[in-house]
């Protein structure tokens, strides 16, 4: 075995990881990156399908970022933000809020003005008579940057702040969340809380704040969808009315009447994650966060996945708007936090950002005798080198060649994955933008999912990792989510080992 592998096997401790497991192989030591290829200890090279778990954006080793952090360096690596300004924080702090504050229309600021959500296109053929009534509601602005180290940082600062806010402007004195179904926000307690999946929460409850949650979207999976599995993505055949959006709205007022309205809503837009790659149909978060907000309930957006043009190049297909590098863009949504982390820096540098409102800001202005100071910080706070990364990337996003790269890739997704419908053990394959779900289930006329004890994810991943390409599954779910710079080769590639990998694992001989 390998002399790092010995010692990874010796003393390293991996995340989300059966240890037992993992001790049963030898491990791929990566040492080396170039684009969306990895390369390892032994001179194998990988294709990187997953961005290396999501934060990758332009691939590795890329020459403006590299040299962005070079340069940097040359000044200073790191200085404390607690009592100190620096350069390469303030200017990001000034770009996120120009590319957040982007609206859908390609107009520099958006409007706080009086918006309605936006027509939904209902595919369902059950649809058009009921969908709730959702009433007119007020834009907030973004444009307060508080940076951190990772996503949980970054949900776990709005979290805090939402609650601080809610208790301050006298919403309420004992702030309540709510969440959806399935959500993950990160692993730090707080973010544990409003997170709601058993498997990876349930034994830490005792420690946790209680939350509700409302049903996810999950059309492929939704009780309230009559509609019969066909080879498509779920949303695109569903028959319903709406059912969510009616629970959901109905969680809101109840909880009113007990004289006690959520304090906020959180939600991952346009597609929760860890839950399983569960994508919304379109028009669900203008929606949801309509009804949010007539009930009066801050809204916190978590783009720690979804930010930095990974939802896709072209709203409903439009050629004539700047592509939205934000979620919450595409269904012209502004939150009151917005929480961002993974590819902020390109897939570099543990660096997040919570964004906010003036008027959550206000709130915590005073003399200081007063105590209203937000008391939360980390040490690297608005660290220099990930700033300075970060800054690369936002202008390598803004740039016409990655605007092609991802229309291209976006083309080449939607392209190769229909191959894979053939497959009776492909369920749904499910795919906003650049971030792609394929749910493996017993048969897909039934929907029956695979007992998670089969590990079937896992060693269809393994398969795949056999015929060079690296990804991580999400219990049946195996995600595709490559750098932007993956070629159609590349992609057709993947799609391929997955074409392979799958009967390889589950064929009628090797099916326990
Ligand atoms: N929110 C979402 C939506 C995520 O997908 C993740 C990570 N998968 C997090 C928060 C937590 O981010 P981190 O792992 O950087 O703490």
């Amino acid at each position: 075995m390998n002399k790092l592998a010995k010692l990874d096997r010796n003393y390293v401790w991996h995340p989300f990881t059966q240890m037992r497991d993992w001790l049963r192989r030898e491990p791929i030591v990566i040492v080396a990156g170039k684009g969306p290829v990895l390369r390892d200890v032994a001179g194998r090279e990988y294709l990187d399908a997953n961005s290396s778990i999501w934060t990758n954006l332009h691939g590795h080793n890329h020459p403006r970022i590299n040299a962005a952090i070079r340069g940097q360096l040359r000044k200073i690596a790191h200085s404390s933000a607690l009592g100190l300004a620096n350069e390469p924080a303030s200017l990001l702090a000034e770009q996120l809020i120009k590319s957040v504050s982007r609206s859908l229309n390609g107009a520099a600021d958006h409007p706080t003005a009086l918006r309605r959500p936006p027509r939904v296109e209902d595919p369902g053929r059950l649809t058009s008579a009921a969908t709730p009534l959702v009433g007119e509601s007020r834009q907030p602005r973004l444009n307060k940057v508080f940076f951190s180290d990772d996503g949980s940082t970054a949900v776990e600062v709005a979290l805090k702040l939402a609650y601080e806010f809610a208790r301050r402007s006298g919403m309420s004195q004992s702030p309540r969340f709510l969440s959806v179904q399935g959500a993950y926000h990160g692993d730090t307690v707080g973010a544990v809380s409003l997170g709601h999946i058993d498997l990876f929460h349930k034994a830490y409850r005792g420690l946790l704040f209680p939350t509700d949650k409302v049903p996810a979207p999950y059309c492929y999976r939704c009780p309230y969808n009559r509609a019969k599995p066909e080879r498509a993505d779920a949303r695109d055949y569903r028959q319903c009315r709406w059912e969510c959006l009616g629970v959901l709205e109905r969680k809101f007022a109840r909880q009113k009447k007990k004289g006690n309205p959520y304090a906020a809503f959180v939600v991952e837009p346009l597609i929760q994650g860890a839950a399983g790659m569960i994508p919304q149909p379109p028009g669900w978060l203008s929606r949801a966060s309509a009804v949010a907000r007539d009930y009066g309930a801050l809204l916190v957006a978590d783009e720690v996945m979804t930010a930095f043009g990974r939802t896709g190049v072209n709203p409903g297909g439009r050629t004539d708007v700047r592509p939205p590098l934000f979620a919450c863009q595409r269904e012209d949504v502004v939150p009151d936090f917005m929480a961002l982390a993974k590819g902020l820096t390109g897939g570099y540098l543990a660096m997040a950002a919570t964004l906010t409102t003036e008027r959550v800001f206000e709130a915590f202005l005073g003399e200081y005798h007063e105590f209203k100071t937000f008391f939360h910080g980390h040490s690297y706070t608005g660290n220099q080198l990930g700033a300075a990364a970060a800054l690369a990337s936002l202008e390598l996003l803004s740039s016409p060649a990655s605007i092609r790269a991802r229309e291209r890739l976006e083309g080449a997704l939607e392209d190769e994955l229909t191959s894979l419908w053939v497959n009776p053990h492909v369920g749904d394959i499910r795919r906003v933008g650049l971030i792609a779900g394929i749910e493996l289930v017993q048969d897909w006329r039934t929907r029956e999912p695979f007992d998670l004890r089969r590990r079937v994810g896992i060693r269809v991943c393994e398969a795949l990792a056999r015929r060079g390409v690296l990804t991580r599954p999400i219990g049946n779910v195996i995600v595709l989510m490559p750098p932007y710079c993956t070629t159609p080769l590349q992609v057709r590639c993947i799609v391929k080992a997955l074409e392979a990998a799958i009967p390889e694992v589950l064929s009628a001989r090797r099916n326990r």
